[in-house]
Parts: C-alpha cells; sequence; structure tokens
C-alpha cells in the first residue's frame, strides 16, 4: 500500500483514539481526585486530533504552525495570568470563542460551489447556533464580571429580545428556503442579513437573564458551542469534531438539567420568563439590628460546639480562604468536633467551584454534604459557618412567595442552634437580593475579609 493512500486510515485511527482520550478524560473529571489527569488526557487528544488532521490537509504548513502557536500563546498567557476568581469569566469566553469558530467554519462552507441541500441545512444551523453562542457568552462574560449590569425589562434589552424572536423567524425561513424558494441563490445579501442577527440573536437570549438563573444559561451556552462544533464537524466531515463537539453538547445539556433541577425551575421559565425583578423584601422594610461578633468571641462559641457546618459560598473565592478554612475545620476536629462541608450547586460562579476550591486545599470528599442531606439535620448542628455565601443561604428563597429568588432550594443555615456570617459588609449576593438571616435572632455578623476573620479564629485555637 502506497504512503499517501494509507493517510486516511491513519487518520481515522488517531481520531478514534483521540475520541477514546476524550470520553477518559471527561469521566476522570468527574471525580476530584483524578480531574487534572482527566484534563491532561483531554489536552493530548486535542493536540494528536489537531496534529493528524493538520499532516493529512494539502495546505500550507506554515500558516498553520503560525496560527497553532499564535492561538497556543494566548491561551497559555491567558491561563497563567488569570485570577482563581475570574475563571468563571474565562470559562465564559471560551465558550464563546468555540461558538466563534464555528460561526466562521460554517460561513466559509456556504460560499463553497455545489453544496447540497442537507449541507446547506447544516450551514445554516451552524452559523445559527455558533453566532447565537458567540454574542451570548460575551453578555454572560460581561454579567459575571459585573461589568454590563443591563437586564430584564429595559428598552435596549427588549429591543433585543425582538431581535432575538425575529432571528427565529429568519431561521425558519433560511431552513425551508433551499426546498421551496432558493431565493437566497438569488439575494445572497440576504444571508449576511441572517448573518448579523444571528449575533444579535445572543444579545436577545442572555441580556435578559440574570441573577440566580446566570449557571443555567452558561451551562446551555457550553452545551451550544460543543453542538455547533458537531455541526462543523458534519460539514467538513470530521470524525473527531463530531465526537468532540457531541460530548460537549451531551455534557453541558445534563449539567444545564442539573442546574435547573438546583434551582427548582424548568429550562422554558428561566429562559422565556425570566427571574422576578422585584421583591416583597423591600430594603427599606424594617428587618431588626444585626448583631455583630468578633473573632474572639466566635472561637469561644466554636470551642464548645460539639457539630459545626461550614456552608462556603463566592466570598470564599475571591477572599481565597479555602486553605484557612480546611485549617480551621481541622483544628475544630483536634478539639472533638464533628465538622461537616454544606455544597450548594450553584455556590460561587462556576459549577462545581466551592469542590474545585477545596479539593486544592486537601479537604477531603466524604466531609462535603449537599443540601437535601444536611437540610432535615440543621437543627442538630451547634453553629453553620457561612463564608462568604449569600444567596445560597437565603431564607428569603423558602419564605417570601414574592422574593425573585423564591422557590430555589438553600442550605437552610437558619434553622442551625448559632449561624457566623462572614462578609465584609451588608451588601447582596449576586442575585442582588437583601437577605433577611443577617437579622435573625440566631445570626452573629463577623464582618471583614473571610480569609483575615478565619485566620483570627485559628490564632485563637492555637493560643
Ligand atoms: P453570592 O454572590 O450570593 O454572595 C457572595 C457574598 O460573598 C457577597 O454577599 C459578598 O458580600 C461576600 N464576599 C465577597 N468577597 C468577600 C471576601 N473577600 N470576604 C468575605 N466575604 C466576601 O454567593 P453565593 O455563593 O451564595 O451564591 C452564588 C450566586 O451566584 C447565586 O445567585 C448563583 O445563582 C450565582 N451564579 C452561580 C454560578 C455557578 O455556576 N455557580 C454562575 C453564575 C451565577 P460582601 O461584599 O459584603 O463581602
Amino acid at each position: 500500500m502506497e504512503l499517501t493512500s494509507s493517510i486516511p486510515v491513519i487518520q481515522n485511527l488517531v481520531y478514534i483514539f483521540s475520541s477514546i482520550l476524550f470520553i477518559l478524560g471527561i469521566k476522570m473529571l468527574g471525580k476530584e481526585s483524578t480531574a487534572v489527569k482527566g484534563n491532561f488526557l483531554s489536552a493530548i487528544a486535542m493536540l494528536l486530533a489537531v496534529l493528524v488532521t493538520t499532516l493529512s490537509l494539502d495546505i500550507n504548513l506554515l500558516t498553520i504552525l503560525v496560527a497553532i502557536l499564535i492561538g497556543a500563546s494566548v491561551g497559555s498567557l491567558i491561563a497563567l495570568k488569570v485570577k482563581m476568581t475570574a475563571i468563571p469569566e474565562m470559562v465564559a469566553l471560551f465558550n464563546g470563542f468555540g461558538g466563534l469558530a464555528s460561526f466562521f467554519i460554517a460561513w466559509s462552507q456556504y460560499s463553497e460551489p455545489n453544496i447540497n441541500l442537507f449541507q446547506t441545512v447544516i450551514v445554516m444551523l451552524t452559523v445559527y447556533i455558533g453566532g447565537l453562542t458567540f454574542s451570548g457568552s460575551l453578555i454572560a462574560y460581561g454579567k459575571l464580571a459585573e461589568k454590563i449590569k443591563l437586564g430584564k425589562g429595559s428598552l435596549l434589552t427588549n429591543i433585543f429580545i425582538s431581535a432575538f424572536y425575529l432571528s427565529l423567524l429568519m431561521l425558519v425561513f433560511v431552513l425551508i428556503d433551499p426546498v421551496f424558494f432558493n431565493f437566497l441563490d438569488n439575494q445572497p445579501t440576504l444571508f449576511y442579513v441572517f448573518l448579523s442577527f444571528t449575533i444579535l440573536a445572543g444579545l436577545g437570549f442572555v441580556l435578559p437573564i440574570g441573577g440566580g438563573d446566570m449557571p443555567v444559561v452558561i451551562s446551555l451556552l457550553n452545551s451550544l458551542s460543543g453542538i455547533a462544533a458537531a455541526f462543523a464537524g458534519l460539514l467538513l466531515l470530521n470524525n473527531v469534531l463530531i465526537v468532540a463537539g457531541s460530548l460537549v453538547g451531551a455534557s453541558g445539556l445534563i449539567l444545564t438539567v442539573i442546574m435547573a433541577k438546583a434551582m427548582n425551575r424548568t429550562i422554558g421559565n428561566i429562559l422565556f420568563v425570566g427571574y422576578a425583578s422585584s421583591s416583597s423584601t423591600a430594603s427599606g422594610k424594617d428587618q431588626g439590628e444585626v448583631k455583630p461578633i468578633n473573632t474572639e468571641d466566635a472561637f469561644l462559641i466554636l470551642e464548645n460546639a460539639s457539630s459545626v457546618l461550614i456552608v462556603p459560598g463566592y466570598g470564599m473565592a475571591v477572599a481565597q480562604a479555602q486553605h484557612v478554612v480546611r485549617e480551621l475545620g481541622e483544628l475544630m476536629e483536634e478539639n472533638g468536633t464533628d465538622v461537616k462541608y454544606g455544597i450548594h450547586p450553584v455556590a460561587g460562579r462556576m459549577p462545581g467551584h466551592m469542590n474545585v476550591l477545596l479539593a486544592e486545599a486537601n479537604v477531603s470528599y466524604d466531609l462535603l454534604l449537599e443540601p437535601e442531606d444536611i437540610n432535615p439535620a440543621m437543627d442538630t448542628y451547634d453553629v453553620a459557618i457561612v463564608i462568604g455565601a449569600n444567596d445560597v443561604v437565603n431564607p428569603s428563597a423558602t419564605e417570601e412567595p414574592g422574593s425573585p429568588i423564591y422557590g430555589m432550594p438553600i442550605i437552610e443555615v437558619h434553622n442551625a442552634k448559632t449561624v457566623f456570617v462572614l462578609k465584609r459588609s451588608m451588601s447582596s449576593g449576586f442575585a442582588g437580593v437583601q437577605n433577611p438571616l443577617f437579622f435573625k435572632d440566631n445570626t452573629r455578623m463577623l464582618f471583614g475579609d473571610a480569609k483575615e476573620s478565619i485566620s483570627g479564629v485559628v490564632s485563637e485555637f492555637k493560643d
């Protein structure tokens, strides 16, 4: 057999090998102990797939190498420089660029001569999903970085929502056009109008979503970037792109369902009804006085506690307090206290955020409990320590039907005997909802940066 004729065979064998590595990699990402290895395996799989594709193409290798070099340098620089707290925003951006790549692939295929009906339909779907994912992810990035405050109800948002619905109508038209009319063949400008509307669609899709619903839309955008890549794979007849895209699409969809369940909402309700914009917990309503506490008094209570629940949230990530939190947990255990960690699925700013931080600090996985396991026994805990969490422990979710977060399952720390809330001020969390927990009789506020406050309590234990 000649070498040139064996290239497709070698290429497909490498693709199969890469696909197996992708599947193993994703499986390993499901556990903290194997996640790093899983990530590495997937990166190797991608490298193999890119190399074998590049070598088998009849194109200028230099151009490809320069593009890879630029992409790899920018990616490495971002990965090295990004702060731990900005990773959720970075993930949102990466989803967007995945969508943009598929958008460009589909656009380039549209100009190919002799594309058949099936390819035309796939081009239109890929352009639509890719464009929407790109612009939608930019908005998600802006919202996570708190650079975009625009939400439901504003005039601009309403204009973009109209553009989104118009884009759906256009999608239906461009999908049926090659079957019935072939109008696009004579009016190519219409295709460019459609391209612009796919970008506007993402703005109208994500702008009205906000508050506690963001985790769901981020998982969905992740899934859409995978689906667009799988479609792009169909266009290029590239097996590994179809497999990798389908894996991302399917796992993202599963995550979307899990996140929606964690919020006790249907996906349709999150995407098309949105969160309530007003709360019956009027900020001006007199909720009583908060009771501050200092680290010395917090230590005295913790020293005598027989069971403690630690509930981390986004503030622990901001303060990078996970290592001192683990140290405090160990000191309390040495003191005879039973210590557990309560992990809410949407705590932080990305799925699994708290698990990643606590794993980094070597907190044993066996100590982590989910809300449904903790809540029934909450009244048996002497102290619940809330570390930079706010929305995920907000009792309005269970007590106030008018609240924007009403119905969202929370960790019901207010039922513990005593609650310590560690945060810097009285400001609200990501959903922008005031938290009546701070005013409850059994709550003590330990104001300050979480790392400094915990370090203070750790010093008291050591003294
Ligand atoms: P929240 O955003 O509700 O609250 C975080 C709290 O941390 C703030 O109230 C802030 O108060 C405090 N904080 C910030 N910095 C520090 C610091 N250095 N030290 C001490 N405290 C600090 O976080 P939760 O984890 O409770 O809830 C997550 C929210 O984010 C939910 O609404 C969720 O829907 C949303 N979300 C989650 C995503 C996910 O995938 N997990 C993605 C997108 C959004 P203060 O400023 O007073 O210190």
